[in-house]
């Protein structure tokens, strides 16, 4: 008899946003608690669960290729459950259905409980106690669901649903039970976390909520992603300048740098106002470090609007810029009323000159730092190095023989690139 045979295992196969990473967090401390193991091999597994992203063509590209190589798997293995999981999944099952046979569950974002159900009855035996096979000193906490913004071009509301925030109290003992299994850095997820709270009875906001996080004993970091700039209060800034556990590190998209573009793709702000808001934030916050999105490419973006987009990037000096190629999502309004005319060499090269860009300015950002000591939470190791992230998110490395996994510890910046931080471990 194989291990297989006797053993339930399960492989989660990721893709897409913060969102997604949460969902599967949760669901494999779920099978965990079943009595579930990890299986790295997707062949050793009994249960896959594939959770989907269709944001961006490219990622719908990979998760067919990913449901097509599980094809010969389901074949070979038919008792093998496989799930498919995520934002592939709408309203029309039925279709899914007939083109992809080989699934045996569909399940929409966040829903988990209809594959519970069927491993909870496959499962040899459940543990007693709650076990996790990898411990990590970070977890993404999802503090609202869906969105209400219907930006012209997204597929997430249509797939996610509208905006329902979890309870206050609910999240703190979450947040609780998590820093008892020796979490320090928890990352508050939503689409928008900038109204977290308006549907709930008392209607907090994130700052309360970050008020009420931040009195948590053994918690050292608060981190939360993504934010709106159209919804960013002047409270919630101040609550990130004063509370100490709140780390200042904001992720604030701002998608293009031409208010024709940006009403195009119905984001509520403009150009000027959202210059306003990244001044007030660095104000109030000097130390902060922002993250922002661009869309190249976006239905009838001309060069002259694109510079514009440049031309944004190079004043407001970002510490990171995520940038995609504009592709149609089917549904969108975007799709269904516009036109898409920027050729697709065009949009690579418009991502290119972005990327050329920030490699630039995330250069001269992080040379800054070299020589200072900055706090890094070790989060794990690769390639013989420790690496570990600062408040800030930068990512560091350093060598050391001893085991710090989980660890605060203060790193003395030595070398710098626009992507990551090498260091060592100062003493005392
Ligand atoms: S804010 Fe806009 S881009 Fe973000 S999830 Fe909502 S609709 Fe999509």
């Amino acid at each position: 008899m194989s291990k297989r045979d006797v053993m339930a295992y399960y492989h989660i196969w990721t893709i897409g946003c913060q969102m997604n990473q949460a969902d599967s967090e949760q669901l494999a401390a779920y099978l965990e608690k079943l009595g579930y193991q990890y299986a790295h091999e997707i062949e050793k597994a009994n249960l896959i669960v594939l959770n989907s992203c269709v944001v961006r063509q490219s990622a719908e590209n990979r998760v067919l290729g990913k449901l097509d190589s599980l094809k010969e798997l389901k074949r070979l293995s038919p008792d093998t459950v496989v799930a498919l999981a995520g934002c592939m999944v709408d309203s029309e099952v039925a279709q899914l259905k007939h083109r992809f046979p080989h699934v045996d569950l569909f399940l929409k974002p966040g829903q988990f409980n209809e594959l519970l159900e069927l491993a909870k009855a496959r499962t040899p035996k459940a543990p007693d106690s709650f076990t996790i096979s990898t411990l990590s000193p970070t977890a993404f906490v999802t503090i609202i669901e869906g969105c209400n913004n219907f930006c012209s071009y997204c597929i997430v509301p249509y797939r996610r649903g509208r905006e329902k925030s979890h309870p206050i109290a609910e999240l703190r003992c979450q947040v609780e039970s998590l820093v008892q299994r020796g979490v320090k850095e928890i990352t508050l997820l939503g689409q928008n976390v900038d109204s977290y709270g308006h549907d709930l009875p008392d209607k907090p906001g994130l700052a309360d909520l970050f008020q009420e996080l931040n009195s948590i004993e053994r918690l050292s970091r608060i981190r939360f992603l993504t934010s709106h700039p159209k919804d960013m209060s002047r409270k919630l800034i101040q609550a990130v300048a004063s509370l100490e556990k709140v780390c200042e590190h904001i992720s604030l998209p701002v998608q293009a740098g031409d208010d024709e573009i940006l009403q195009a793709m119905g984001r509520g702000y403009t150009v000027q106002s959202y210059r306003e808001l990244v001044e007030q934030i660095r104000c109030a916050i000097p130390t902060v470090a922002l993250a922002t999105d661009i869309i190249v490419g976006f239905p009838g973006e001309t060069e002259e609007q694109f510079q514009r987009t440049i031309e944004l990037l190079s004043d407001l000096r970002f510490d990171t810029v995520h940038v995609a190629a504009y592709s149609p999502r089917t549904g969108t309004s975007a799709a269904k009323k516009l036109k898409e005319d920027v050729p697709s060499l065009e949009k690579k090269r418009r991502l290119q000159k972005v990327e050329e860009l920030q490699s630039i300015v995330a250069s001269g950002i992080n040379a800054r730092l070299s020589g200072h000591t900055l706090e890094v939470l070790v989060e794990g190791k690769k390639k013989g190095k420790w690496y570990g992230r600062t408040r800030t998110d930068k990512l560091v490395f350093f060598e050391d023989e001893a085991n710090w996994l989980g660890q605060l510890v203060n790193i003395e910046v030595k070398k710098t690139s626009p992507w990551a931080l090498q260091g060592s471990l100062k003493s005392g």
